[in-house]
């Protein structure tokens, strides 16, 4: 059992080699989801009974608890699930780890790449458990420039090491399909902590996730 993420699990059989997947959706609040959806459909003009739309307002429920499952998530306890005591003082990156967020003022998505650092102090976490981290703020809907400081904040309570750095690349379809239609502009957001705050230490940061940020 590959648990993917709170509402979702994949069984693999070895026998026959198929997966399965099991949704974990709470029936009540799809109905009620879907039950809006419906009603929004209709105010914007559309004939809800029409073949294509009949399970519309249902398949977008699913969708918007799938984008916005990072709610009933915590990433403390992730990085706590993973934290190892070690005495490296390197500064440990993971990068081009993929963002699917969805801005607050549109509900339209933004899409990009974080980058992050820190520089243990005694303990070290799983890689993947960064990725995690980053996954879970990015799931809810948000501002580029609060999920850069929730990331770096979350890791440096938690591990509490000498410095975290986070570094958002991303593109609003918000600015893309509509207001000034800016096709290929890309926002870029960073805080830092501790070490990070050093010119030296941010600039090797920098260089090492080859960002155009300077
Ligand atoms: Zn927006």
């Amino acid at each position: 059992m590959t648990i993917i993420n709170s509402i979702m699990e994949i069984s693999f059989n070895k026998e026959d080699g198929s997966y399965r997947k099991i949704e974990k959706y709470n029936p009540e609040k799809l109905a009620e989801l879907a039950h809006h959806y419906e009603k929004i459909l209709e105010l914007l003009g559309e004939n809800t009974q029409r073949e294509g739309l009949i399970k519309t307002p249902y398949r977008v429920a699913k969708s918007m608890q799938f984008l916005l499952q990072g709610y009933e998530m915590n990433p403390v306890e992730i990085l706590e699930s993973a934290k190892f005591k070690e005495d490296y003082r390197q500064m440990v990156i993971v990068k081009d780890i993929e963002i699917y967020s969805l801005c607050e003022h549109h509900l339209l998505p933004f899409i990009g790449k974080a980058h992050v650092a820190y520089i243990p102090n005694g303990y070290i976490t799983g890689l993947s458990k960064i990725a995690r981290v980053v996954d879970i703020f990015a799931r809810r809907l948000q501002v580029q420039e609060r999920l850069t400081s929730q990331i770096k904040d979350c890791i440096q309570s938690t591990l509490k090491p000498l410095g975290v750095a986070v570094v958002i690349e991303a593109q609003h379809l918000c600015m893309q399909m509509r207001g000034i239609q800016k096709q290929h502009c890309i926002t870029t957001t960073s805080d830092f902590t501790g070490a990070f705050e050093r010119v030296a230490t941010r600039e090797e940061f920098i260089k090492l996730i080859g960002s155009k940020l300077s």
